[in-house]
């Protein structure tokens, strides 16, 4: 049991303003593991006066040269690395995430992440003279662009707290970051790093907190930008209060991404197996830029559905502690039941079950990663996010074909194309309107940037393009 007291409200352990608390439960027992204060509008509200002394403080972080930034970012990444185990064990036991796939797309990416903006503020000159074409000169300074919000969803918690904390910091700007409430363990974790790396007053603020609060930082008079990764419908509510206040926002939203199986793939060796995994079901499912529909050339069509019976039988379910799972429990009780019912929904429109499908009794919120084959395009579970360990497997006849139903989708955020001719891939994936794609492999790349297009967001985290965002 992990109990905290106390708040990291502008870079200072402060009592809560309220009584209420939050209690964080493991997703594969179900039991109580630890449980935090519950952040208010009071604390919020002195988190916002901390970080906005911060911009105006002629001599504080805003103002500071950025190799002095820097140096602090590369402290942090080193008191990160010194807590990565625990951060990556509180990880797996808040929302399930399998070990193994921790330490593939969660350990290191904060530190890394604020080594690379550490750099780019080294690199990147902030002042630049331009020849004009009226005047003689002019000239052009990127200054931080304020108080920021950050509101993270559970999924990828580190991940994504950093692709918003590092350039954010890196740029000069305060920030107030609001974990899910699901995976407020780790964040603590971060603020004790954050201390111990002598981030200045004000600087770093952690309030854990529902929508609510999240609503509540978002409107906030004294912010002045909001970072939001979470769901389209929760990205739309945000978008919508920020337009209001011509607040600048970025929103990292939801995804149904296509993963293109070309008839020219090599799909025998176990690192195309394992890379088909990674890039379809990897954190069971619970990842945002995941190829969840699989497009199959008829001519492949039974081999490619035998090979994911394969990859889905074959993949370990279980403790997500265990070294050897692949697939763990979803995050919530709430979130087993949303896969479950699409699950019903697939039945209900006519896809085949080729594996799982059934329901897993407790304790544990799992679900039988779930296999369906013979899918149109239209039917629910291929147009609709399900976030869960769910691929549907959907013929095409032609490249064109396959093209049209990956941007048959309200969402376009990630994908990958599977082929043994890299430029056939390329101009297939070129023409797949989404935010980043992968060929035969995805891995969102930190020097590029990521986001998404049509309903799965606007704005772009991480490259220069993630530091310019806060500039
Ligand atoms: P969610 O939208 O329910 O919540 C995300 C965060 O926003 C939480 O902290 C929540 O408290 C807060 N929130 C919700 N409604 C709000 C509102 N109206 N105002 C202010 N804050 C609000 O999403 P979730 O279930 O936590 O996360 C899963 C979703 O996140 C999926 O749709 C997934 O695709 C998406 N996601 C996107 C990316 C990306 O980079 N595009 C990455 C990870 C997850």
């Amino acid at each position: 049991m992990t109990d905290h007291q106390e708040l990291y409200v502008g870079g200072e352990w402060v009592r809560p303003a309220g009584q209420e608390r939050l209690t964080v439960r493991s997703a594969s027992t179900e039991a109580i593991i630890g449980s935090v204060p519950a952040a208010s509008a009071a604390d919020a509200d002195a988190a916002v006066r901390a970080a906005r002394a911060v911009c105006t403080d002629p001599g504080g972080w805003s103002a500071w040269p950025p190799a002095r930034r820097a140096d602090v970012l590369d402290r942090f990444a080193d008191e990160l690395d010194r807590r990565a185990e625990d951060i990556i064990t509180a990880i797996c036991r808040q929302n399930g995430m399998p070990l193994a796939i921790a330490r593939q797309i969660e350990a290191g990416s904060a530190a890394r992440l604020l080594r690379y903006y550490a750099r780019l503020i080294r690199e990147l000159p902030i002042e630049e003279t331009r020849p004009g074409l009226l005047v003689k000169e002019t000239l052009v300074r990127r200054r931080p662009i304020g108080v920021v919000a950050a509101i993270l969803p559970w999924n990828v918690p580190q991940t994504l707290m950093f692709a918003k904390v590092a350039p954010a910091l890196a740029a000069g700007c305060p920030i107030i970051v609001k974990p899910s409430p699901e995976t407020v363990l780790d964040a603590y974790l971060v603020a004790e790093a954050a201390e111990a790396a002598g981030i200045p007053r004000g600087v770093l603020s952690i309030l854990p907190g529902g929508r609510e609060l999240g609503a509540y930082l978002v409107s906030h008079p004294e912010v002045d930008r909001v970072a939001f990764t979470g769901s389209t419908e929760g990205g739309r509510a945000v978008a919508e209060a920020c337009a209001r206040l011509l607040r600048p926002v970025s929103l990292e939203l939801g995804g149904k991404s296509a993963a293109i199986v070309l008839d020219d793939a090599d799909l025998e060796p176990d690192e195309v197996r394992a890379d088909l995994f990674a890039a379809t079901l990897a954190n069971s499912g619970q990842v945002c830029f995941l190829g969840t529909r699989v497009l199959a050339p008829r001519s492949r069509y039974a081999e490619v559905v035998e090979l994911f019976e394969q990859i889905l039988k074959s993949a370990p379910v279980g403790d997500p502690l265990d070294e050897r799972t692949l697939i763990g429990p979803m995050v919530s009780a709430r979130q087993r039941d949303r896969v479950q019912g699409y699950i019903e929904a697939g039945r209900a429109d006519g896809a085949r079950v080729v594996v799982g499908g059934d329901r897993v009794s407790g304790p544990g919120w799992f679900v039988q990663p779930t296999l369906f084959a013979d899918v149109d395009n239209s039917a629910r579970i291929a147009q609709e996010e399900i976030f869960g360990p769910v691929l549907s497997v959907i013929p095409y006849d032609a490249d064109d074909d396959a093209v049209r139903i990956a941007n048959d989708s309200q969402y376009g955020l990630g994908g990958t194309v599977w082929s043994g001719d890299p430029e056939r891939a390329l101009a297939v994936a070129s023409r797949v309107q989404t935010g980043t794609i992968g060929i035969n492999g995805y891995a969102p790349e930190p020097t590029a940037p990521f986001g998404g297009v049509k309903a799965s967001g606007i704005g772009r985290e991480y490259g220069p393009e993630g530091l310019a965002s806060y500039q």
